[in-house]
């Protein structure tokens, strides 16, 4: 058969769960894991007569988010009933934004580097990034919970009812699996930063649905296939997997049958089987006037007033991926390091307040992700939660960069730190760890640990292919008769010259 060229188009509707106290319209608590239907009101509940009052803080974050994605933000927005019947939804209809969500038109950066061939996209593209547009972002409340595992019934807990998620809607700008991916992480790392999601996978506090279908160029036309939503997907693996999947289903589909096509077709709602790695069609897709939408009579519009957006644009933090490409550029770090440095916001932000008080960025952020990450897992918690001062952890980065401790106390300085609260100068003087830069006590070690190792001494000496593991041995050696404190780098500088001598 004649060759034809097929382009995924890749859109992303995400779901995600505000950190908010209380529900999006009443005074219940949001809790995790509470016993079921003990978090449930006259209002979540859906009982008549009762009234919905916005959850500020809900509106908020959602306003927040909707400018860190550089949305427009609607001076105007208001409540609308997406109705539907449904045993989660106590009161047949979900209350949601229409045609006035809160935040249009916006843009997203993600990481170039994760993205595979991002050729044909409809979006920009700059150095080191790529721009995934966001259509609107808007409120709604969730449902409730269906249970049916391992019963002839099914149970209903109202907890989750009227949980504020903020909807996240982007243009189909995604070209492929691994850019999707790279989206989702990008945006769990976003709304972290910000605080106003845990974004917590297990706990389903974000959901993606991606939109699929491929362009497809045969013959000098273009056939576009059905466009199918996967709904549901709370991991980021399960994201990868089905979108690669139902592209590769879809281009097959076609090659059976040429009149697999939108037009023929329309959209269509799939699940993802995971155990079987495959997606399962679930229905034809409704269109929005199926849902009835109208005017929520019990709740007013919301107007936003520029102050206050002025207000929380000023109190925007430095975004992850801005932040990693200026650690990238400021320090010189590989792109993994300062992706790793900037995960946790409040370790980031700790990190820049060691660098501002003097630590060398590199030095820094070497001991960042080796004993300050070891001693937070340890804790399991981040760096920033161990409480250390950034001037003593900047204090500690430059007795490493001045030769003054070698990596390995630095590592013991660190966990002492957390206990003594000292700075690291005054741990080092008193225990008397300082690094020995002596030649005089080097030769001394050396002397003694040759005397001592004949044999390796003379195979340091000999075939390349077991000079190089002697030659460790009688390090390792000096070092240890040095307690550690002989400055490792001369060591091996002054083992060299013995050799040559
Ligand atoms: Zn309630």
């Amino acid at each position: 058969m004649a060759e034809f060229v097929a382009r995924p188009i890749i859109g992303l509707e995400i779901h995600v769960q505000l950190a908010t106290r209380t529900k999006m319209f009443c005074g219940c608590p949001l809790e995790f894991g509470a016993p079921p239907n003990s978090r449930v009101c006259p209002v979540c509940g859906g009982l008549p007569g009762a009234l919905p009052v916005i959850n500020r803080q809900a509106f908020e974050y959602a306003v927040r988010t909707a400018l860190a994605l550089n949305c427009r933000i609607a001076a105007l927005t208001k409540w609308d009933r997406k109705s539907y019947y449904y045993p989660d939804l106590p009161k047949n209809y979900q209350i949601s934004q229409y045609d006035l969500p809160l935040g249009s038109d916006g843009r997203f950066e993600i990481s170039a580097a994760e993205v595979g061939d991002a050729a044909g996209a409809e979006s920009t593209s700059t150095a080191g990034t790529r721009a995934v547009r966001i259509r609107r972002a808007h409120l709604e409340e969730d449902a409730g919970k269906n249970t049916h595992e391992g019963l002839d019934h099914t149970r209903v807990d109202l907890n989750r009812a009227g949980t504020p998620l903020l909807e996240i809607v982007t243009e189909p700008d995604l070209a492929n699996a691994d850019e999707t991916y790279a989206f989702c992480v990008e945006l769990q790392r976003l709304v972290r930063h910000l605080g106003v999601s845990e974004a917590d996978m297990q706990k389903g506090h974000m959901r993606f649905e991606p939109n699929v279908n491929v362009a497809i160029t045969f013959e000098g036309r273009e056939y576009r296939t059905p466009i199918s939503e996967i709904k549901n997907l709370n991991s980021f693996r399960h994201v990868h997997d089905a979108v690669a999947y139902e592209i590769r289903r879809q281009v097959a589909a076609w090659e059976a049958d040429r009149d697999y096509t939108l037009d023929k077709l329309g959209k269509m709602n799939f699940g993802w089987d995971d155990v079987r790695g495959v997606t399962e069609f679930q229905r034809g897709k409704e269109e929005a006037h199926d849902y009835r939408y109208f005017p929520d009579p019990d709740l007013t519009p919301v107007t936003v007033d520029d102050a206050w957006l002025n207000e929380l644009r000023g109190g925007l933090c430095e975004l992850p991926l801005t932040r990693v490409s200026r650690y990238v550029e400021q320090h010189g770090l590989s792109r993994v390091d300062a992706d790793n440095l900037a995960a946790d916001r409040a370790s980031a932000e700790l990190f820049d307040a060691a660098v501002a008080a003097g630590a060398d960025g590199r030095t820094l952020a070497r001991q960042f992700l080796s004993f300050w990450a070891a001693e937070a897992n340890r804790r399991q918690g981040t760096i920033a939660k161990l409480g250390v001062d950034p001037a003593h952890m900047a204090d500690l980065a430059r007795l490493v960069h001045e030769g003054l401790i070698n990596a390995t106390t630095a590592a013991g300085v660190a966990s002492m730190l957390i206990e003594r609260r000292q700075s690291p100068t005054v741990i080092v003087e008193a225990e008397g760890m300082l690094q020995v830069r002596d030649e005089g006590a080097m030769e001394r070690w050396i002397n003694e640990a040759i005397a001592a190792n004949p044999k390796a001494w003379a195979d340091a000496k000999g075939i390349p292919k077991k000079a190089q593991a002697a030659l460790g041995f009688i390090r390792g050696q000096v070092m240890k008769l040095s307690a550690g404190k002989a400055d490792p780098r001369m060591v091996g500088e002054l083992l060299e010259k013995k050799l040559r001598e």
